[in-house]
């Protein structure tokens, strides 16, 4: 299919295009356009279409010229009257013979698939008798954008059996097609490196565009070090390819790598000023690591570029505002949207209600959309459950849940059967939670089996924590945080030998439970920490863990919860080893490098556990500090010896 050289290196042809059927069809020379040709293009330009197309009436001989600039006024207009609009003017290229134009054809394709109709973009290139490249590239195009993307295969197949060479915009189609939604997901990685591969061999993965469409299919596919290697090959980066590898980071969760690739972009100056894309991606970088500070500093970079105005910035503001822990900056930021809130504004406020488990502020919110007539989609639900779940409103959600198709139009997913299995676990109904999973219409995935074995470890369920992990070990046989809190529940009920034979297969398999880390952002500065597991006890940090502990132990009644460690060890073991834990470390030079007033913010990337929770609690109360700490879950808001999770999470 990668066939021999490719001569097309053009995305579009030359505006003026010398087309034989022109030259035979029509009797004016496009160079020497009438009056009456030159006004029709005018009020094209000006969006006047409706003029246009009656001085067309009056005009003999229009002008392949005229033609398209009535065609891309049809596709700018993009409102329901265009389709009998474009008709008109289709009608009338047919009446002056030009209907077979290639170029005109093109041009066609692009209206349909820009007006959303890609029966009649198909339509008309099935019709086209002569189809250049332009053509090709202008169906594989719409077929890429209308997420069609397994039809593009076996056309690209015909293209080459017809003679036709893909050039490389051909490639950018085809790669959004390797990674469309519609498209097998099974085949995508090979489909990309067999593209990729054929640029290498044409000589075309260095221009700016296949490689920019590279580094984005790769970071969709999580292939890290194949999109950096690409975007490092790319000799003259543009704002599209800085944006595109920025979004790869973010993604990935490498929040650091983003911003640090931010900081080097803008430090190259004019050449790659940074566009709204960019800032989406790095503002979804900075909220993912809850980097408030550095967030400030880019929401400032924002406001300085004039960018704050547009709507998928300020979403991303919100967002990273609300993941922050700063709901109060992020309902500031959503004021100041106004009536132009779209239901992605919406759902990032309720989800940032969610995570700080303001069931209450979500469900008012969730009214106050609805009234403003936003229809709520399907990640407004995940949020409202989630909200409900974190705020213990269990009635309520029972509510939503069951209004969900009946009063929105949205068909409850897996990811909100997983919500009400997770929000009826923590109340404690496990068995209601294990109904939900029987009597799911749809196939119940791991999310669902993940939140029901989640449940199982709050309420130290062993029987039905073994009966999610069946499940779970056959439908994601590699994650090792399942047979991690399958451990922990063993351990938990002091079933030693069951604790042995789960780190045996894990052992079998390979696995390793993703490390905990913690990290806290002093100033601009984010710090690292990773679980110590006791064995970096002359570490200065270290010692003022345990000195705090053992200070805490004998004032304020603290006692370490030794239950989830699955080691079957004494308990001073079990205690060195909690002490450990990457976020009592993070917390620990959090007390130290900052003021008596200041809030201390953790990041943490997995759940916190139990004793970390508990001792966070007690050292509110001992230090007089307020700490904040968001772990993959929610956050936790500790003061004066409570957690505002209510110690369920
Ligand atoms: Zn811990
Ligand atoms: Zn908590």
């Amino acid at each position: 299919m990668w066939a021999s050289c490719c001569s097309h290196l053009h995305h579009r042809p030359p505006l003026v295009y010398q087309s034989p059927h022109l030259l035979r069809a029509s009797a004016v020379s496009p160079s020497k356009p009438t009056s009456q040709n030159r006004a029709i293009q005018s009020l094209c330009l000006r969006g006047q279409l409706r003029q246009a197309l009656l001085l067309l009436d009056r005009e003999p001989a229009p002008s392949q010229r005229t033609f398209e600039a009535l065609i891309l006024s049809c596709a700018r207009h993009g409102d329901p009257e265009s389709s009998s609009l474009s008709s008109l003017v289709y009608r009338r290229l047919v009446h002056e013979g030009l209907d077979q134009d290639p170029f005109l054809r093109t041009r066609l394709i692009e209206m349909y698939s820009q007006l959303g109709s890609l029966s009649d973009a198909r339509h008309v290139f099935d019709e086209t008798r002569d189809r250049t490249i332009f053509v090709w590239n202008a169906i594989l195009r719409a077929l890429a954008m209308a997420d069609c993307g397994e039809e593009v295969f076996p056309l690209l197949r015909k293209m080459g059996e017809e003679g036709n060479q893909p050039d490389s915009f051909t490639l950018t189609c085809v790669l959004k097609a390797c990674v469309a939604r519609s498209s097998r997901a099974d085949l995508a990685s090979a489909r990309v490196k067999q593209v990729h591969a054929f640029a290498v061999r044409q000589g075309l993965s260095s221009r700016v565009h296949v490689a920019t469409a590279l580094v984005d299919v790769y970071a969709k596919l999580g292939e890290l070090a194949l999109a950096q290697a690409v975007f490092e090959g790319i000799p003259e980066k543009n704002v599209v390819s800085w944006s595109a590898m920025i979004g790869c980071y973010a993604r990935n969760e490498m929040g650091f790598e983003a911003i640090e690739l931010f900081r080097e972009m803008v430090g190259c100056g004019e050449a790659a000023a940074p566009n709204p894309v960019t800032m989406v991606a790095v503002l979804q970088a900075c909220g993912s690591l809850a980097a408030l500070e550095q967030g400030r500093a880019v929401h400032g970079f924002v406001l300085r570029q004039r960018l704050d105005g547009i709507l998928p910035v300020g979403n991303a503001l919100i967002a990273m505002y609300a993941r922050c822990g700063r709901l109060d900056a992020a309902r500031r930021t959503f004021t100041a949207i106004g009536a132009r809130r779209d239901v992605v504004s919406w759902n990032s406020l309720i989800a940032g209600c969610a995570a700080h488990g303001l069931g209450g502020d979500a469900l008012r919110l969730f009214e106050e959309m609805l009234s403003a007539g936003v229809q709520p989609s399907s990640l407004t639900f995940v949020s409202l459950l989630g909200a409900c779940s974190h705020g213990g409103l269990v009635e309520e959600g029972r509510r939503i849940f069951n209004s969900m198709a009946s009063k929105h139009g949205v068909a409850p997913q897996a990811e909100h059967h997983a919500c009400m299995v997770d929000m009826l676990g923590r109340a404690g109904e496990l068995e209601a939670a294990a109904r939900v999973v029987e009597e799911m219409r749809i196939e119940p995935g791991p999310t669902v089996w993940g939140a029901l074995l989640g449940a199982c470890r709050i309420h130290s369920q062993v029987e039905l924590a073994e009966r999610a992990c069946a499940r779970l070990f056959k439908l994601e046989p590699c994650n090792a945080g399942n047979y991690a809190v399958l451990a922990g529940i063993y351990a938990g009920a002091g079933l030693w030998p069951e604790v042995a034979r789960v780190r045996k297969m894990m052992e079998a398999k390979a696995l390793v439970k993703l490390p905990g880390r913690s990290w806290i952002e002093i100033g601009r500065h984010a710090l690292l920490f990773v679980a110590a597991e006791g064995n970096s006890q002359g570490d200065q940090l270290q010692t003022f863990v345990c000195k705090l502990a053992a200070e805490m132990k004998s004032s304020v009644g603290y006692v370490p919860e030794t239950r989830a460690v699955i080691y079957d060890l004494r308990e001073e073991e079990k205690e060195r080893i909690l002490l450990g834990h990457s976020e009592k470390l993070a917390l620990a030079f959090g007390l130290i490098n900052s003021g008596p007033g200041e809030v201390i913010r953790i990041t943490k990337n997995l759940r916190l556990c139990e004793d970390c929770h508990s001792f966070t609690k007690f050292v509110s109360k001992f230090t007089k500090r307020e700490i904040l700490v968001r772990d993959v879950n929610r956050f936790h808001h500790f003061r004066d010896g409570q957690c505002s999770c209510c110690d369920y999470w």
